[in-house]
């Protein structure tokens, strides 16, 4: 297929979406294909960029392109990370307009490097000097930290962010960054006691023990006794412990420097080293004989080794004046153990997060379970708010300007939100009123009501419109669900859904790691206080992940939304190769072809009107080679000498809207005769 060239001489294909003819999927995808076949790694949807992942190191961002980039308009320059990132950052210093760059696409797309890019890019073209030096490198310097305790590697992605990040950077008048919030959405933390076949524990486990000395390891005084050895930890998987290309001990140095730089103290991180220790530790506990591990876990932490072995026998349950005891057996003492090694991480995990923020200021999965369905869930209302925003910035835009406008359709999620965060008969709230109630509540149950609520919904919502997106149909496996989210089906493993809603763990346990001689422990287990037993239940996890997303999707709501879209080009990990399949399917739900429709629904090119004049003035005798008058009446001279019919441009009040690509390649054409 032959792609026109557009507004640039020597573009490969066409950089922007918007102006490619004729407009289908076919061409969307050779575009972008032929695109990267030429290391053009981004493309334009308008002010939207598309992000192939190369899986290389490409030469495109150096310093100089940094400067190639910057105070550039975005039609200037070849597609690049760079150019949103500085309009972004441009129209915050210059206009005030606070900015959210919203970045989206599956496990391994690019998200986390895409991220890193633009945090380089603003942090290169802010301001200089001691102070905000200091704030800049203590920013960059979180993302080691925050990889090594939430990454492990997966089948996906050999560096998969395991926990959903949002980064709040504040700047001044000035546009010098004055410091960040980070926020963290919901650790995968069954990955601490579990990992599906050819996948890791999170990465700091494996560096801590093929980075750390000897010295921390075990000959100094306050010795974490472990083993280099990860064969030795039944919390590591065995099969896929090494991954090519990846150095933990020369990471491990890295996350050690960055967390000093970002303002750790020396006590605080061998801290942190012993509570990945217990972690470990945790894992090996039997309950056969008694345990080498149980003691040396109990040494490093300072616990009394009877208080926590009682932890491990007994589960106590208080109501109102009454104390219960019952026995655990071998099998609950396990979950137990497991129970608390996750609580025990994710714990510390949020605690790094929080600590880092005092000092500087997917398709199938083989168990999609309920981290999966709630991220998902965020997923989703992230997809919502890029409907919304995009439509509504386009139709703002024709606002301001004075241009007419008829709303168009658009497809809308909305549906699949609802099915999970209604307050009544979502799931999410189903989970809930399943968790608090009295009686026997399995994850039976649960599926039980799921498919009787939602089953029948779906029945009364098909004759209105057929558009449930909870699937039921004979072929769902044993306790399973299935629901149509924008990506695709995905399946849900309804087992351990109301223990992890529950989140609960046996107080016993807490009252154990409170009593720990360990500064850090206690402060990660404050229910287990005796002087403060709190009878109420605490909030439920589905309760308050939906709480935290719903505060996240106001806050975006306030700002102004630049967008990054993700795209995996291959599921091998390996540069030069476009799957064709892979990729249609990625840009069918991202909903890449409706918002080129949607952008040319309207207008699919507009320009101010002083680059506009300067560009084709050269077309007409009257306004060449100088117009002395305003530019708009500049422009409207021009359009009708050029005879470029009526209805196919309107002026708004700074610009000019074309509303076909045709008219603009007409107007190149001549350009270049
Ligand atoms: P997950 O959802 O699993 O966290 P992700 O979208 O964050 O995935 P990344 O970790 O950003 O994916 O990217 C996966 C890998 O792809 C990176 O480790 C890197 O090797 C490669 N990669 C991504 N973007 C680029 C880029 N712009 N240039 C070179 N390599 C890249
Ligand atoms: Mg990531």
């Amino acid at each position: 297929m032959e792609v026109k060239t557009s507004l640039l001489d020597n573009m490969i294909g066409v950089g922007d979406m918007v102006l490619l003819e004729p407009l289908t999927a076919d061409s969307f995808l050779e575009n972008l294909r032929n695109r990267f076949d030429h290391n053009e790694i981004y493309t334009y949807i308008g002010s939207v960029v598309i992000s192939l992942n190369p899986y290389r190191s490409l030469p495109i961002y150096t310093p100089d392109k940094v400067e190639e980039y910057r105070n550039r308009n975005f039609y200037e320059l070849s597609p690049h990370i760079y150019a949103l990132a500085d309009e972004a950052y441009r129209s915050l210093r210059d206009q005030d307009k606070d900015q959210c760059i919203l970045i989206t696409g599956e496990s391994g797309a690019g998200k986390t490097e895409a991220s890193k890019l633009v945090m380089s890019y603003v942090a290169a073209v802010c301001g200089k000097g001691q102070e905000v030096n200091k704030v800049k490198e203590q920013l960059l310097q979180s993302n080691p930290v925050l990889e090594a305790f939430g990454n492990a590697k997966t089948v996906r992605n050999d560096n998969s962010s395991r926990f959903g990040k949002y980064m709040d950077i504040e700047f001044d008048f000035k546009g010098d960054p004055l410091g960040g919030v980070i926020s963290n959405y919901l650790l995968e933390k069954s990955r601490v006691v579990k990992q599906p076949r050819g996948e890791r524990n999170f990465h700091i486990f494996y560096q801590l023990l093929s980075g750390a000395s000897d010295e921390t390891l075990s000959k100094s005084q306050q010795k974490l006794k472990l083993e280099r050895d990860f064969s030795k930890y039944n919390y590591l998987s065995l099969d896929s412990a090494a991954v090519n290309g990846l150095d933990d001990a020369a990471n491990f140095r890295t996350v050690r420097n960055a967390m000093q730089i970002v303002g750790f103290m020396e006590d605080e991180l061998h801290s942190v080293l012993e509570l990945v220790a217990a972690v470990l530790k945790l894992g090996n506990i039997e309950f056969k004989h008694e345990s080498r591990y149980l003691k040396e876990m109990c040494e490093l932490l300072g616990i009394e080794q009877s208080v926590l072995e009682r932890a491990f026998s007994y589960r106590t349950v208080e109501a109102k004046l009454e104390k219960m005891s019952t026995t655990l057996n071998v099998a609950q003492a396990y979950c137990a153990r497991d129970a608390l090694a996750k609580n025990l991480y994710s714990r510390l995990f949020s605690w790094l997060v929080t600590r880092i923020n005092e000092n500087s200021f997917d398709m199938f999965i083989r168990d999609n379970s309920f981290e999966q369905f709630v991220i998902n869930y965020c997923n989703e209302k992230l997809q919502q708010i890029f409907i919304e925003l995009t439509l509504r910035e386009e139709q703002e835009e024709y606002v301001r300007e004075g241009i007419e406008w008829t709303n168009i359709e658009y497809f809308n999620n909305a549906i699949i939100c609802d099915l999970i965060e209604n307050n009544q008969n979502g799931i999410l709230a189903m989970l809930d009123e399943e968790c608090l109630r009295p009686g026997t509540v399995t994850d039976e149950t649960f599926l039980d009501k799921l498919n009787t609520i939602c089953g029948e919904h779906q029945h009364f919502e098909s004759r209105l419109s057929k558009n449930s997106k909870f699937l039921t149909d004979h072929s769902l496996p044993h306790n399973c669900f299935r629901i149509q989210h924008y990506a695709g089906k995905v399946l849900y493993r309804v087992e351990g859904f109301v223990d992890k809603n529950n989140d609960l763990l046996y107080r016993d346990l807490s009252q154990a790691m409170f009593k720990a001689n360990h500064n850090l422990m206690k402060q990660l287990f404050p229910e287990g206080n005796p002087a403060k037993v709190n009878l109420k239940r605490p909030p439920t996890a589905g309760f308050q992940f939906k709480a935290s997303v719903g505060t996240l999707m106001k806050n975006l709501q306030t700002k102004n939304p630049n967008y990054i879209r993700c795209i995996k080009p291959n599921d091998k990990k390996t540069p030069h190769i476009f799957t064709d399949s892979l990729v249609r399917h990625q840009v069918s739900y991202l909903g890449l072809m409706e918002n080129v429709r949607v952008r040319r629904a309207g207008y699919a090119f507009r320009q101010p009107y002083e680059p506009c004049l300067e560009r084709y003035k050269m077309l007409c005798r009257r306004t060449w080679p100088h117009w002395r008058g305003p530019a708009r009446e500049g422009v409207e001279v021009l359009m009708g000498d050029l005879q470029v019919p009526h209805e196919e441009f309107s002026y708004g009040r700074s610009k000019i809207f074309i509303r076909n690509p045709r008219t603009l390649f007409f107007l190149e054409e001549r350009r270049r005769q």
